[in-house]
């Protein structure tokens, strides 16, 4: 075993107070696919970590850190819960005559990059998507399963803002991207967040309410067929303290049965049906221009390195991915902004069965000012488990306990936050430094939870004592238009115009509901205004 692979052994024995070496084992194996600075820090924290005393010391006045610890293993224990499956889909990789001289590449297949080879495919494009992700048929994999961390997230979900607070986040990489793994809750753009964001991209009321209505129809947005107000916790709360609570619709169908609606099945289903190829297990590394065309360098999941050529290429990887991407092909400058919904989390139980694995329809609440955003947080019991113990709660629930609880979050948009993809070596690194104010609203959001759920009748709840560490799976905004330096308005580089930008990197600023069908209509706005040039 080698020192690096016995740290993490060491670490997570002795957080887990196990002594199973195996899963001690598969947890060092997981977490070597976590990022670069997480193994990098491991041989002080494993130092630290084998003088217990002098860790409980420190810790003792580091109360953030000690919580991020465990918020490490509780989702350790996440991952190392996850049953080993077989890959599902063959790569096409070997399908593919490298000669061919594509229309448009694009690069991840997210609802961004879905959108775009769509729209690219109707208009007679030779189109071909490369997804870094594996391809699993939808339903194959169930939905907020500890397999589906495993196989559909990019490093198994461990993902992190490095900075005054640690961010610990999410991204789907999978075919079809975010839109596979997430719930498909479905806002629009509201109040004064929708006037400043229409105005930052240049677009007008009618035809931003009309993108949006295509949007809505071609993922089929709608409430659940319950129409039922559930009383618990959250809901309960919320109405007695007067704040906006509403079920979220979600891009789902429910005839003949419950489908959820990511892009496998609507946008890239079509896309193909109009002739797109797809290209899955492949990595782009760096785009390069050339007089006739734009090479792009691909690794397949075993190392082997293809070029492939086109005319035109979206970047759609994401809004990490694609600065990234940008970077490694020297393209662009060395900091990108970014910004995200800071999530924080509580768990409470009541004295009634509220959750029998999961809790759907998912209602959300909110104040009429749109300050803070209060929801159910994914409740299965695993993660319902790995959420109390990054919250601090070692002990041991059984089902039927776990049944009378369930996870809940408090979010907010950024306001003195300063946010950075800063370089780092090779590659970018997610930072932050917390502003007075965003600090501020974290206390602030989560207490207001916790008098939510107690309101609504909490026998129980937790954090016992502070706030839980931040999370979020809602990033964006790394070019944001309308202010970044590097695109035009139609999301297009400046210095390289055969390369376009369509995922969440173009949203200019946080759109406080869910992102996903604001970043879809803007992306449907990008592949229009391209098509009219
Ligand atoms: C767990 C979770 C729950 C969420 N819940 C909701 C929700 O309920 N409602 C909502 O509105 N939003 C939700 N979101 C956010 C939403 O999924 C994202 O905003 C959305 O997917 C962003 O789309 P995108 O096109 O920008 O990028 P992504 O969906 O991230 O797609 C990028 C794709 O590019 C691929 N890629 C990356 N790098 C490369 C590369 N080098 N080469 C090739 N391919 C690459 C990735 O594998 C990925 O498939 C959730 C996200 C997560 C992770």
């Amino acid at each position: 075993m080698s020192r690096n692979n016995r740290t993490f052994v060491n670490f997570y024995c002795r957080y887990t107070k196990s002594q199973n070496q195996i899963k001690a084992a598969l947890f060092s194996e997981r977490i070597h696919q976590a990022p670069i600075l997480l193994i990098s820090i491991s041989k002080p924290l494993g130092l630290l970590l084998s003088r217990s005393q002098i860790l409980d010391n420190i810790c003792s006045r580091m109360p953030i850190t000690k919580l991020f610890v465990r918020f490490l293993c509780g989702n350790a224990q996440l991952i190392l819960k996850s049953p080993e499956h077989a890959p599902v889909t063959p790569s096409l990789q070997d399908f593919l005559n490298t000669d061919t001289l594509f229309d448009l590449i694009v690069i991840g297949s997210g609802p961004g990059g879905s959108i775009a080879a769509l729209r690219g495919a109707e208009a007679g494009k030779k189109v071909l998507v490369v997804e870094a992700g594996e391809a699993y048929p939808p339903s194959s994999i169930e939905h907020h399963s500890l397999t589906q961390t495993i196989r559909q997230f990019r490093n198994g979900g461990l993902n992190f803002i490095w900075g005054t607070k640690p961010v610990l986040f999410a991204e789907g990489m999978t075919l079809g991207g975010g839109s596979e793994v997430n719930s498909g809750l479905y806002h629009r753009l509201e109040g004064h967040r929708r006037t400043e964001i229409l105005s930052a991209v240049g677009a007008s009321e009618e035809e931003w309410s009309e993108l949006e209505k295509l949007v809505e129809r071609e993922v089929s947005v709608q409430l659940s067929q319950e129409g039922t107000t559930p009383d618990h916790g959250l809901v309960l709360g919320a109405l007695r303290e007067g704040l906006v609570c509403k079920e979220i619709p979600r891009w789902r169908k429910y005839e003949p049965s419950e489908e959820h609606q990511g892009m496998q099945v609507t946008y890239l289903q079509r896309a193909k049906n109009s002739g797109a190829k797809v290209l899955v297990n492949a990595q782009v590394n760096r785009l390069t221009p050339k007089k006739e065309c734009i090479e792009v360098e691909i690794y397949d999941t075993a190392g082997a390195r293809r070029i492939f050529k086109s005319k035109e290429v979206v970047l759609a990887a994401g809004t990490l991915e694609t600065p990234r991407i940008l970077h490694r092909s020297k393209l662009s400058s060395s900091s990108f902004p970014l910004n995200f919904h800071p999530m924080l989390r509580a768990v409470a139980a009541q004295n009634k069965v509220i959750n029998d694995g999961d809790l759907f329809p998912s209602w959300q609440a909110w104040d009429t000012d749109h300050r803070y955003k209060y929801g159910y947080s994914v409740s299965t019991y695993p993660y319902l488990i790995a959420t109390l113990r990054s919250i601090g709660e070692d002990r041991d629930f059984s089902d039927n306990e776990l049944s009378c609880m369930a996870a809940y979050f408090s979010s907010f948009a950024l306001s003195d936050s300063k946010a950075k993809l800063r370089r780092f070596g090779n590659t970018l690194i997610p930072t932050i430094i917390f502003g007075k104010k965003d600090n501020e609203s974290m206390r602030e959001s989560s207490k207001n939870l916790m008098d939510l759920l107690r309101s609504g009748g909490a026998t129980e709840l937790w954090p016992k004592k502070g706030i839980s560490p931040v999370t979020t799976v809602h990033v964006f905004g790394s070019m944001p238009i309308g202010s970044s330096t590097l695109i035009n308005d139609k999301g297009r580089l400046i210095t390289e115009s055969r390369i376009r930008i369509s995922d969440g990197s173009l949203m200019p600023q946080a759109p406080w509901g869910n992102p996903q069908g604001a970043i879809m209509v803007l992306c449907e706005l990008m592949a229009k205004r391209a098509h009219h040039e």
